[in-house]
């Protein structure tokens, strides 16, 4: 039998979650996909309309497939942590059962089980002001948003994993080395989101014999990244100093990882963060 995969982070072709998808999808895996509410829609009709259909081609020249595709929002847990002013909004009001834990059971109750977790989001409403200037509101935001919606997915998903299961999320050198500009608490929840992943290894490890990485991927142009501002400088920067700095990094690169992290090829790797950046985070000045 494929793995059966759930990637969480997913509303257009551009991004890390997207690439992740097709690349477990090229490597036999049947993908589902968790997309962020307000993000729906949009994501929905594009897919219908063929928008993505360039970038859904696979090597058999076949397109790929979602098994099906969940509204999500990984900031709240359950339905009684969504406010009164979110549910009756009207991108909320369309849908139901997207907090984490119903996202879980649903899966559970459409698919029985699965093999592959996918974190592939972040958000971060104050993500373009320094950490000096962040308010206690904006940083609780990011950290809620980027990792607490990790730990909570690990909670609910463990459970419903086959042997073998594997987690994943992205995580950025801003958490461990300062990125001037990457504000807002993303780098503090970027630090935390690595350190939760050695200990989410260890208890998820003892506790559902899962394993759990992370892979710090280099600097890619997504939808969330040109929200930041900064990430042409980035890409050049990385273009500029890097060991391979020949080419840009494409996402399909993290999704060869990704998805050699959750294969039995790497049955024996947990609690890691695996550097996908083209050997940046090696340097230590720029030249
Ligand atoms: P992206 O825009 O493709 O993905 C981010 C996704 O998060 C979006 O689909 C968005 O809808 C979703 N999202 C935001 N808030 C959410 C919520 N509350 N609930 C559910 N979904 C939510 O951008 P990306 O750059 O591919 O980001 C994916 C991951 O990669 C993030 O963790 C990001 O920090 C990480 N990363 C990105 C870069 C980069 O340069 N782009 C570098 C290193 C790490």
């Amino acid at each position: 039998r494929g793995k059966r995969a759930f990637v969480a982070g997913v509303a257009d072709d551009q991004g890390f979650g997207w690439a992740i998808s097709k690349a477990l999808t090229q490597a036999g895996a049947e993908v589902i996909l968790g997309t962020w509410v307000p993000a729906l829609n949009i994501f929905e009709t594009s897919l219908r309309r063929g928008k993505f259909d360039e970038s859904r081609v696979l090597s058999d020249g076949s397109l790929m497939e979602f098994a099906k595709v969940y509204a999500m929002d990984a900031v709240y847990d359950s339905p009684e942590d969504v406010p009164e002013s979110v549910k009756t909004n009207k991108r909320y009001a369309a849908n139901s059962e997207f907090t984490v834990s119903e996202v879980a059971a649903k899966v559970k109750e459409d698919f029985g089980s699965i093999d592959i977790v996918v974190h592939s989001l972040a958000n971060g409403p104050e993500v373009a002001k320094p950490l000096l200037e962040t308010s206690r509101g904006g940083y609780l935001a990011a950290v809620s948003a980027s990792t607490y919606s990790f730990v909570s997915m690990v909670q609910r998903f463990a459970p419903i994993m086959n042997e073998g299961g594997s987690f994943i999320s992205l995580t950025y050198l801003a958490g461990e080395r300062v990125v001037p500009g990457y504000g807002g608490g993303m780098s503090s929840a970027k630090a935390a989101l690595e350190s939760d992943t050695k200990v989410l290894a260890w208890e998820a490890g003892r506790k559902h014999n899962v394993r759990v990485n992370t892979i710090s991927a280099g600097p890619l142009g997504s939808r969330a990244a040109k929200a930041i501002g900064f990430i042409d400088d980035m890409i050049q920067y990385s273009g500029k100093c890097s060991p391979l700095s020949q080419r840009e990094l494409q996402a399909e690169e993290v999704g060869n990882v990704a998805t050699f992290l959750c294969s039995p090829l790497a049955s024996a790797v947990t609690g890691t963060c695996l550097y996908v950046d083209h050997g940046l985070h090696i340097m230590g000045l720029g030249v």
